[in-house]
């Protein structure tokens, strides 16, 4: 996988599964359970197991603000460098402090320290700063999220030296390690944000995928849809994709994540998916754990390559 060649360099494999994994499927259907946390676990174990013979990666997380979805975002993280014994570092600013200049000295601050190599504003930022302005100012080689234009440009001409983002490039992991065929197949990915949808979109051209893009103004949604022999969706709207979208066999993995009211997660694609799909992400358990890895493996590329 082309997209994984830099990855490869530092000495990470795409996770070798166990038959009984490769085979499981979602209780009482014939569709095949992707196991995101399963395959983000054993991305771990090699984070591990490296760093025992390389420097250990340090990530330094900027959380301006009290929004409490971040809060827990940047705990997540913290938790999982730990428990792969990457350092991290979480440097907290009250809302009342968030200035662009402030901010942009801290970036600076960062970007100067070699003991630091992979650093993450984490958004939304208060809304008395200019976000695009704080999270530009990040140095190339630091940007272990992959959002800086520079990668964005990079990612669109094919380069996989740089930082890829990390939700594309775990989806990406998970498709190979389950060996779902990229190449030739017809992929649709609902969705054209610039951290999901877009880069999504070209990882899955550089496999050689005949991508269609669609958003919130494509007609006829199901009907393209269905020409899907892999559909991603990430639309940012909780059961947006039922059993009607999907062609019996395709393979769907849902970005999406949302809190209902009743506490509980759900995605961007309905269960009733499972009835037709031949494989599925679950939310929780699917595509989110994967992310997390990839910052770590992002983070580690930083230190090492
Ligand atoms: P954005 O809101 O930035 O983008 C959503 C995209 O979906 C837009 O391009 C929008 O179209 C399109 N869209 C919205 N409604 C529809 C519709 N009814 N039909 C077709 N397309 C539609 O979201 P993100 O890309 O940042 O995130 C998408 C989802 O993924 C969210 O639920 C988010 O929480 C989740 N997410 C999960 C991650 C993980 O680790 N699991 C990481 C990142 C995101 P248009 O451009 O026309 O407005």
């Amino acid at each position: 996988m082309r997209c994984f060649k830099r990855a490869a360099e530092a000495g990470f494999v795409i996770p070798a599964l166990s038959p009984e994994v490769l085979g499981k499927t979602f209780p009482g259907t014939q569709c095949r359970l992707l196991d995101g946390k399963l395959v983000a676990s054993m991305m771990h174990d090699q984070c591990r197991t490296l760093v025992k013979s390389k420097p250990q990666p340090k990530l330094v997380a900027i959380l301006a603000g009290e929004d409490p979805a971040s809060q827990v975002y940047v705990g997540n993280k913290s938790k999982t460098f730990a428990n792969v014994n990457f350092a991290s570092e979480t440097i907290r600013i009250p809302s009342s402090e968030s200035t662009d200049a402030s901010l942009l000295a801290l970036v600076d601050k960062l970007n100067a320290n070699p003991g630091v190599h992979g650093i993450l504003v984490q958004l939304p930022l208060p809304a008395s700063v200019n976000a695009a302005a704080i999270t530009n100012r990040i140095a190339p080689a630091k940007d272990v999220d992959g959002f800086l234009p520079l990668h964005a440009g990079t990612l669109a001409t094919g380069d996989f030296g740089r930082f890829l983002p990390c939700t594309p490039f775990g989806v990406m992991v998970l498709l190979a390690a389950y060996g779902i065929p990229i190449a030739g197949s017809r992929t649709v990915v609902v969705g054209r944000s610039n951290i999901v949808g877009k880069p999504m979109s070209f990882l899955a051209q550089s496999e050689d995928a005949t991508v269609t893009m669609a958003h919130s103004r494509t007609k006829d949604l199901p009907a393209i849809c269905r020409e899907a022999d892999l559909l991603i969706v990430a639309a940012g709207k909780p059961n947006l994709i039922n059993r009607d979208f999907v062609k019996p066999g395709a393979t769907v993995v849902d970005v999406g994540i949302h809190r209902l009211a009743d506490g509980t997660l759900c995605g961007d694609v309905n269960a009733n998916v499972r009835e037709v799909a031949g494989a599925l992400t679950p939310v929780p358990g699917g595509v989110g754990p994967l992310t997390i890895a990839m910052l770590c493996v992002n983070t580690a590329l930083a230190a090492w390559n």
